[in-house]
């Protein structure tokens, strides 16, 4: 489902929108104006980048999708499970998700090795944040149940799809994190534990009724291709960051 669009002057992970139909995207480190170490589309104002430049890339994505500038809806993202419902354009503290139902505001969350996590129901998305903290704190869940609460949809109606981050194939953590997940999120490699971020959301939503077919993973790793993408642990911390993006269509699915 998912295609990364690299022919673009902002290269992004695009899924098919249907006439009416939300409008999803994971963008890459390329395509903005940021110069090393957040080169090059950094959109992350928690960095030491310069102020301008990371308006300037904003500006220059949100106008590739056609998103005008003023109609954006980010959040704090404090490694929590808390979703909060924006109505309007604005920076919501204190949550690592958001939910609209109104059409044609953007809502941003924004990763470096995290999981971006976009849900789409009839009348309503959601734009999630979750690293292991979110992970372990139930954000893919605590994102769905608010998803159902708010739209009364059942399973059945909703999608989620899964951005690039980091995966079991780069992502060794220590046994404080990998004694909070099971087995099946983890592989060992020379002894250490590896988590799979993606696998950990997936199997969380497939236990809270989202049937697989749903799922849809970019299948990307932050950490794996550094010319495509912002790496917090790859990079040290001296990195860029990305944003997965969702707004709601005008017909209201
Ligand atoms: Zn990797």
């Amino acid at each position: 489902m998912w295609t990364l669009d690299g022919s673009s002057n902002i290269p992004c992970w695009r899924a098919p929108r249907a006439p009416g139909g939300a409008l999803l995207a994971f963008t890459t480190r390329r395509g903005g104006t940021s110069v090393a170490p957040f080169d090059t589309l950094n959109l992350g104002r928690s960095t030491a980048d310069l102020p301008e430049r990371i308006t300037e890339n904003r500006s220059r994505l949100l106008g590739s999708l056609a998103v005008p500038p003023d109609s954006l809806a980010t959040a704090g993202q404090v490694h929590g499970a808390r979703v909060v419902e924006a109505s309007a354009p604005g920076h919501q503290p204190e949550c690592d998700a958001l939910l609209t139902t109104v059409s044609g505001l953007a809502l941003a969350v924004t990763t470096a090795d995290c999981m971006a996590l976009l849900f789409t129901a009839p009348g309503a998305v959601v734009a999630a944040h979750a690293g292991w903290r979110g992970a372990a704190a139930g954000m893919p869940q605590a994102a769905l149940a608010a998803l159902r609460s708010r739209t009364g949809c059942g399973p059945a109606d909703i999608t989620v799809h899964i951005g690039p981050c980091i995966r079991g194939c780069c992502y060794e953590v220590g046994e404080e994190v990998s004694s909070r997940f099971p087995a099946a999120t983890l592989r060992r490699v020379a002894g250490r534990a590896r988590l799979d971020l993606p696998t950990a959301a997936t199997i969380s939503l497939r236990e809270a009724g989202i049937p697989a077919h749903a799922i849809h993973d970019t299948g990307a790793c932050t950490a794996c291709e550094s010319h495509w993408y912002f790496s917090h642990r790859r990079d040290a911390g001296a990195t860029g960051r990305m944003w997965g993006v969702a707004v709601l269509g005008n017909t209201g699915t």
